[in-house]
């Protein structure tokens, strides 16, 4: 039995080991990757309730790797964090992100593409000295105006320690607004909120996948927008993927909604032909 147990142990090493390998493969080939231009950015709506029409986008990372094909954020974001390259690859998103909607209003003239444009920064660029000023740095580099950007953050990433916070609160005085992301998942929620300077809660998609019914979820997502209501924060809601689910959320009060039953994340092509067409619902 005890022989056993050491099997199992080393078994286990051996395969944490193997995932670390893996992992630093990976790594080595997202800055390869990031080189050679293989990222590029998707869009996803964020939606006015009832009617679905447009309000902001999301901007979404996506990685067509050569060999394996499409890769998604959840398995090279984390890695990408730990090996540091967030920090250029972030910044390259933000000015792609923003000059993209430089372009948008360009062609179409002021109050065409949606308003608001969501940027995701992980906690890592949060810490990184400085990042206030890449934020500002690519903010007049393409001239949107500030007050348009909204910094999606997790609660994870804020209750990592003073200095994201602090960075945060720069970023605020530029005039930027910032979401609290996947919002009920992470640490100490609520108390968070008397100390980020947050504008949007985006009510993380595992509240609302469980909503119908007299459910766990639907209580929690009652509270949530009972508290944003309270504290005059914006509530979105995440994940919605039916018209059922964009009815009880209305219901229960949520204004704003993303998800596949209103639109998938979009390539910028895409966003355009439907700004062309004028639409946006
Ligand atoms: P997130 O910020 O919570 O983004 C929402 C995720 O939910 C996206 O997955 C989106 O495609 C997906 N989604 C949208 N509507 C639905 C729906 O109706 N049902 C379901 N099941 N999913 C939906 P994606 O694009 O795979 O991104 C996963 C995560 O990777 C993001 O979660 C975010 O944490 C991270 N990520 C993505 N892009 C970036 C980026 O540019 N920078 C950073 N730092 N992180 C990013
Ligand atoms: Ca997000
Ligand atoms: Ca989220
Ligand atoms: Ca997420």
């Amino acid at each position: 039995a005890k022989d056993s147990g050491k099997g199992k142990f080393l078994l286990y090493d051996e395969a944490l080991e193997r995932t670390h390998e893996a992992d630093q493969k990976l790594g080595a080939d997202l800055r390869r990757a990031f080189d050679a231009g293989e990222f590029s950015l998707v869009y996803q709506p964020i939606v006015g309730l009832p009617g679905g029409s447009w309000t902001g986008l999301e901007t979404l990372i996506r990685w067509q790797h050569p060999e394996q094909g499409f890769i998604g954020p959840d398995t090279f974001i984390p890695i990408a964090e730990r090996t540091g390259l967030i920090v250029p690859l972030g910044t390259w998103i933000l000015h792609t992100a923003l000059g993209q909607m430089a372009a948008w209003d360009a062609e179409f003239g002021p109050g065409v593409a949606p308003r608001e444009l969501g940027v995701n920064v992980s906690a890592r660029q949060l810490r990184e000295p400085g990042f206030a000023g890449e934020v500002r740095e690519a903010l007049s580099f393409s001239g949107v105006s500030p007050d348009r950007l909204v910094v999606e953050v997790t609660e994870t990433a804020v209750f990592d320690g003073g200095v994201a916070l602090n960075t945060l609160l720069e970023i605020v005085r530029l005039g930027v607004k910032v979401a609290l992301d996947d919002f009920g998942t992470g640490h100490s929620s609520l108390g968070l909120l008397r100390t980020v300077p947050a504008n949007t809660l985006k009510v993380d998609k595992s509240f609302v996948a469980g909503i119908g019914g007299a459910s766990e979820e639907a209580v929690i997502a009652t509270a949530m927008i009972q508290i944003t209501d309270g504290l005059h924060l914006k509530a979105v809601a995440e994940g919605v993927e039916t018209e059922s689910q964009a009815e009880t959320l209305y219901g229960l009060g949520y204004r704003f909604a993303q998800g596949y039953h209103f639109s998938r994340p979009l390539p910028p092509a895409e966003v355009r032909a439907r700004l062309v067409d004028g639409r946006l619902a």
